[in-house]
């Protein structure tokens, strides 16, 4: 039986260290969202991570969040849903985790607006989530009264002047861009491979 990971968090070159969660019966995609998902292919939908996803999200809404606690305590920055995306049965726990490691920034992005409206009117000061939208996004998500991320972004695509989007995702594919995409103001500098990562940036956990 499997007892679960020696480490919980997961750790990637740009963002740094994750909460990895699943695609299935976890995200709301939007139909470009499904077309571009990073997570579906590449290292984070081979079976090993798969399971380790499965056990996340069962123990971030389970009693007992200790070792998370400890691995987080001393680190600056978590992504919150690293792959996948968040339950309301997950948020909880993510108070709790933020108030425990009052230094460690714990930032993401969610396709659900409820979810970041539970998770920002916490109000606590290390802990916020940015919805994502794309061209296909409802307006319900649209009309989300906090910040946001756009993406993917296809060569096609307008990015709306609208001081609540911090950063664009141009779509990329292991690593590469689209081909044909120019450049937008806001995009992601590290998907064009001009910052170390995550860390280095800050753009979507300095806004708060
Ligand atoms: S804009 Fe900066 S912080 Fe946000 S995902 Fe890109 S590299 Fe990371």
């Amino acid at each position: 039986m499997y007892k679960g990971p020696r480490h919980i968090l997961s750790e990637n070159r740009k963002t740094g260290w994750s909460i990895d969660l699943p695609l299935k019966g976890h995200c709301r995609p939007t139909p470009n969202c499904s077309k571009a998902c990073y997570a579906k292919r590449g290292p984070q939908s081979w079976p090993l991570p798969v399971r380790k996803h499965l056990w996340m999200s069962q123990y971030l809404a389970g009693p007992d969040i200790s070792r998370l606690i400890d691995e987080c305590r001393h680190l600056r920055a978590v992504r919150l849903s690293g792959s996948g995306d968040l339950l309301e049965a997950h948020v909880p726990n993510l108070i709790s985790l933020a108030k425990e490691c009052h230094k460690t920034r714990f930032w993401g992005m969610t396709r659900k607006v409820e979810i970041a409206q539970l998770i920002n009117n916490a109000r606590l000061p290390n802990l916020r989530l940015l919805v994502t939208v794309d061209p296909t996004s409802t307006l319900d998500t649209w009309n989300h009264r906090g910040k946001l991320c756009f993406g993917p972004r296809h060569p096609q695509d307008r990015v709306p002047r609208d001081s609540r989007i911090l950063a664009v995702f141009p779509a990329h594919y292991s690593g590469r861009v689209e081909s044909g995409m120019t450049r937008h103001q806001k995009d992601c500098p590290g998907v064009w491979h001009e910052t170390s990562g995550c860390l280095a940036c800050g753009r979507c956990f300095s806004w708060w």
